[in-house]
């Protein structure tokens, strides 16, 4: 077997205006780091999302570090994240202290809701974890409303929702804090990783380039000699305030110039990465109409930005589905997103326990074709006819039909 479609490709090429950003920086970039790309890329960003100042991070983890530590979590707080979803969305708010807590999904949009998330909420819920997955917004005005009607807090984890939005308002411009994610899978890469964190309280923002670079921060103006001895006690000042008693632990999460030059650029592009994916998800899901028994999400608005193409196989072929699409077509299918509760790590730590039937069904279905923006029309081409073959001869083996209606 020689493998035509793999899902593991790098999210986008890259064009040649792109290349000269980043030769340019290369060249001529002032400094590699925290200088005028980073402010000019923030500053882009926080334009196109329309809401909340911007961050660049090392990457979404680090993002999603700098949200959980701005959380100040006390002894006993509860952060409520979707069991189906990447590990990254929950492993940062259990390193800043919190206990977390499990919600099931919707099972026909694959992320949580209102709903799901209102029945593991407790007193003790200090913030919700809402996780866009696959590029999907999540029903944000309803979520926002129940959030606020607790004063619970929301972090929105967009790193596969980039430019997708819900009633007009783009994903990350809903909750206290959001984060992006641009890693070399993404919609959008910042040469393989980079991140973006948004934060709307002013007061929570400035603390956050202390928080990502050393805690490093001025000294109070002037100094001695009204000014005139610039180098006295030391070049810079290092702090952080202590919040309910516990003082907040510097990083050191800056990203470099050059990346923060080509994220800016791409910018430009974004929404026609987007659209280009979207449509070519809704070109697959339609050709595959006569096969009710692979079930996507169809949804042909901007709400859907189609990071990822999955479907579900309730038939109990998934894997037969799998094995004859690598193994005699050459295309590698991947299952995603293992219930958090259901990994090693978080049963360690006596995080097994969870009441999420949706999220257990769908992934016990679950299928993620290579979807890439990088993909070929060759390649989509080859994966579409195989995929038509390979559901056409599991009905022929039989059991593939009957559970083909919904
Ligand atoms: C990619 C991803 C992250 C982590 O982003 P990195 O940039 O790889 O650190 C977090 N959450 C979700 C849902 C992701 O898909």
């Amino acid at each position: 077997m020689d493998l035509r479609v793999d899902f593991s490709g790098r999210g986008i090429l890259y064009t040649e205006e792109e290349i000269a950003v980043v030769a340019e920086v290369m060249r001529h970039g002032k400094t590699l780091t925290q200088g005028e790309h980073m402010r000019a890329f923030e500053q882009g960003f926080a334009d196109y999302l329309g809401a909340g100042q911007c961050f660049t991070a090392m990457n979404g983890v680090s993002a999603l570090e700098l949200s959980a530590q701005l959380c100040g979590f006390r002894p006993g707080d509860e952060v409520v994240v979707p069991s189906h979803t990447f590990t990254a969305s929950a492993y940062p708010y259990l390193k800043k202290g919190a206990k977390l807590v499990w919600a099931d999904i919707d099972p026909v949009t694959r992320v949580v809701s209102a709903e799901t998330l209102e029945k593991v909420l407790t007193p003790r819920t200090r913030a919700i974890v809402v996780v866009h997955l696959y590029g999907y917004v999540a029903d944000m005005p309803a979520i926002m409303d129940l959030a606020r009607s607790r004063g619970i807090l929301v972090i929105e984890d967009a790193a596969q929702s980039i430019g997708a939005d819900v009633a007009g308002v783009k994903s990350g411009a809903w909750g206290d804090m959001a984060i992006f994610s641009f890693h070399s899978h993404k919609n959008m890469t910042t040469l393989g990783e980079g991140g973006m964190l948004v934060v709307r309280d002013p007061e929570l923002a400035a603390l956050v380039p202390m928080l990502r670079h050393n805690g490093h921060c001025a000294y109070p103006d002037p100094r001695p000699g009204g000014g005139r001895d610039y180098w006295i006690p030391a070049m810079g000042n290092v702090d952080l305030p202590e919040r309910d008693g516990t003082f907040l632990m510097p990083n050191n999460y800056c990203l470099g110039e050059v990346e923060c030059a080509l994220g800016l650029k791409l910018l430009e592009r974004i929404d026609r990465i987007n659209a280009e994916k979207r449509e070519r998800a809704l070109r697959f899901i339609d050709a595959l109409a006569d096969f009710p028994e692979l079930e996507f999400h169809r949804v042909d608005s901007t709400r859907h930005n189609y990071h990822l193409l999955a479907a579900c196989m309730r038939n109990g072929r998934r894997d037969a589905f799998i094995r004859s699409m690598y193994h005699d077509k050459g295309v590698r299918c991947v299952v995603q997103y293992l219930p958090l509760n259901r990994y090693d790590f978080y049963r360690k730590l006596g995080l097994d326990r969870a009441d999420c039937p949706n999220a257990d069904a769908f992934f016990d279905g679950q299928i993620s074709f290579p979807f890439q923006h990088s993909l070929s029309e060759a390649e989509f081409d080859i994966m579409l006819e195989a995929t038509r073959e390979t559901l056409a001869s599991l009905r022929e083996t039989g059991g593939g039909q009957e559970s083909g209606a919904a």
